[in-house]
């Protein structure tokens, strides 16, 4: 008998614990900890800062989803992993002390860096997870008009939710009769097309933002955030009246200590998804050393991957399933040209781009089918 863990209750812990539950035979435990007994659909989070959907419609008990698949799951806070020895340690939660395993798989996602962008945690809006997007959303009903800024940080590795705020604001502003009095800058210091690594894509952006009067200043290393202001490292300053900052990111705290990450702290894995260099020990999702952005459909491919040559390694078979470093991805415009775009990160090659309402639709159709499936 062989005993699974899978520390971290996102899209890359769900996806492993589902796959290895169908894959593996019933005498084989599947365990999942992690910090929230609720999963949470991130990418609904900037619809949610607008005030369209609850939070009760993106959001389901990981314990009722994984009980009816014979998955165990505890709510627990991961402290550290030691690799050698085959445990985690589990520090609050319902259980506490050290959990051993034969396969691990870790799938904690990414940590926010905000002690790298002074006055981050004081003054900036952010949309990342339930608590930043309400209070956005609160700041969103009270502005009226003004100058809005949003900002990217060194070491985001998120875009997506950069441009479907600003195209959400657009349309909002458009819809108080505000657009006047108001203005948006989005500041960064890559340009769209260093962010996606593609030069079409970047295109697409440029027009879509230039339609909706969205301006755009690349070369901008923000390094500080006041109340009314976003400062660069060669002090330069952009005041604003509203801000919504995506901050750099790193790896998890629980792995910091373990000499198995790159500088950032995310985990290097091989083409099978396993860490290098330690055994029985797989990476999926926002923690992994992959170049680009990061993504909850990268997590979803890793994470079948990962089960299946999990699966392969407790039947004594070699692992063979590999992960391609694609980019798929729905940008929403609110509008008639939401981007569709679908990129293989390991050429030059240009990326698959696709423009209309549909894609839009698509995305909340998307979105639908992962809930139902498991609330
Ligand atoms: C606003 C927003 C919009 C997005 N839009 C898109 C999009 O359009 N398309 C797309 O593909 N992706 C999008 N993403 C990215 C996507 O949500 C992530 O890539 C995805 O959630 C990564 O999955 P993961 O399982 O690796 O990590 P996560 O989803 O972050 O899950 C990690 C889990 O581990 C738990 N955890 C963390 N630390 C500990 C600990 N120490 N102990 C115990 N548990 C812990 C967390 O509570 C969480 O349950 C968006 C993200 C955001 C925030």
């Amino acid at each position: 008998m062989a005993k699974v863990l899978i520390v971290g209750g996102g899209f890359g812990g769900v996806v492993a614990a589902e796959s290895l539950a169908r894959k593996l035979e019933r005498e084989h435990q599947i365990v999942l900890v992690s910090r929230s007994r609720k999963f949470l659909f991130y990418p609904a989070l900037v619809r949610l800062a607008f005030g369209r959907g609850e939070p009760d419609d993106v959001s389901f008990d990981l314990r009722e989803a994984m009980l009816d698949r014979r998955i165990t799951f505890h709510e627990g806070e991961i402290a550290r992993i030691a690799p050698a020895k085959r445990h985690v340690t589990i520090a609050r939660g319902e259980f506490t002390g050290q959990m051993h395993y034969d396969y691990l798989v870790f799938a904690l996602g990414r940590r926010m860096a905000t002690e790298r962008i002074a006055g981050f945690f004081e003054y900036a809006h952010h949309t990342l997870d339930l608590d930043g997007a309400f209070k956005f959303g609160e700041a969103l009903r009270t502005f009226q008009h003004g100058h809005i800024l949003l900002g990217y940080c060194p070491g985001a590795r998120l875009p997506v939710p950069l441009f479907e705020t600003a195209f959400a604001l657009s349309r909002l502003i458009e819809g108080r009769n505000e657009a006047d009095r108001s203005a948006i800058t989005i500041v960064s210091h890559e340009t769209p097309e260093e962010m996606f690594g593609d030069a079409a894509v970047g295109k697409a952006l440029n027009e879509a933002m230039a339609s909706r009067g969205i301006e755009f200043v690349s070369d901008f290393p923000i390094t500080r955030i006041t109340p009314h202001s976003v400062i660069a490292d060669d002090g330069r300053e952009m005041n604003c009246d509203l801000s919504m900052v995506i901050p750099p990111f790193s790896g998890q705290g629980a792995v910091l200590h373990s000499r198995i990450t790159d500088a950032e702290g995310y985990l290097p894995v091989d083409a099978n998804m396993r860490v290098t260099g330690v055994e029985r020990m797989y990476a999926v999702g926002d923690c992994v050393s992959l170049p680009g952005p990061k993504m909850g459909h990268m997590a979803v491919q890793q994470a079948e991957i990962a089960a299946e040559n999990i699966a392969a390694e407790i039947a004594g078979r070699a692992v063979s399933a590999v992960y391609d470093h694609d980019l798929t991805l729905v940008l929403e415009t609110d509008g008639k040209d939401s981007i569709y775009l679908h990129k293989d990160l390991r050429t030059d090659d240009p990326a698959k781009i696709k423009q209309g309402r549909f894609w839009a639709w698509a995305k909340r159709g998307h979105e639908q089918y992962w809930m139902r499936r498991h609330a």
